[in-house]
């Protein structure tokens, strides 16, 4: 892990190397993927109002989503409250989503299936983020919006991940 790094989400300040280990005083969640962060991360050194795992700093900046083909959503800082398209659970200022701004559509990084590849395949970044792009275009999301639109699959595999997640 480099020592510090910049972040287009957070511009203008560096953001350091820090152990999160509890003296913060409160849990600190990650602005990208909105889960708690134990043990290495970065923080921003000078105003420390952002935290990130290393692994979602390593996100794409935009993405092709199947849930939206018209267009590339872009990963972007919310400066208001927004909810999800995905899972409609509201994510607030400071925290980030990928949005289309033309139409509208918003989605947490961590409803695309980015983050589940970079989770499963650990530090191995390169592979990680193909496996990633891979998964996004096979997202639960999409699966769902493509089933919808064609018709159904007739694909055990959405049918395994709905029974799966109860949806
Ligand atoms: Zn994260
Ligand atoms: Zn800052
Ligand atoms: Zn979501
Ligand atoms: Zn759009």
């Amino acid at each position: 892990m480099a020592a510090s790094v910049t972040c287009k989400l957070h511009p203008g300040h560096s953001l350091k190397r820090h152990h999160y280990g509890g003296e913060e005083g409160h849990a600190c969640v990650c602005a990208l993927c909105e889960r708690i962060i134990a043990g290495a991360g970065y923080r921003c050194g000078e105003c420390g109002g952002f935290d990130a795992h290393e692994a979602c700093l390593s996100l794409p900046m935009r993405v092709a989503f199947v849930g939206h083909p018209a267009h590339e959503l872009t990963l972007s800082l919310l400066t208001a409250s927004r909810w999800c398209d995905a899972c409609r659970v509201a994510s607030h200022a400071g925290r980030c989503v990928y949005r289309c701004v033309a139409c509208d559509f918003d989605v947490h990084a961590r409803c695309t299936s980015l983050l589940d590849g970079e989770q499963q395949h650990g530090r191995k970044r390169g592979v990680a983020r193909r496996v990633g792009m891979a998964a996004l275009r096979m997202g639960l999301f999409g699966l769902r919006v493509a089933d919808a639109v064609t018709g159904g699959f007739g694909s055990p595999v959405i049918e395994v991940i709905e029974t799966a997640l109860n949806l």
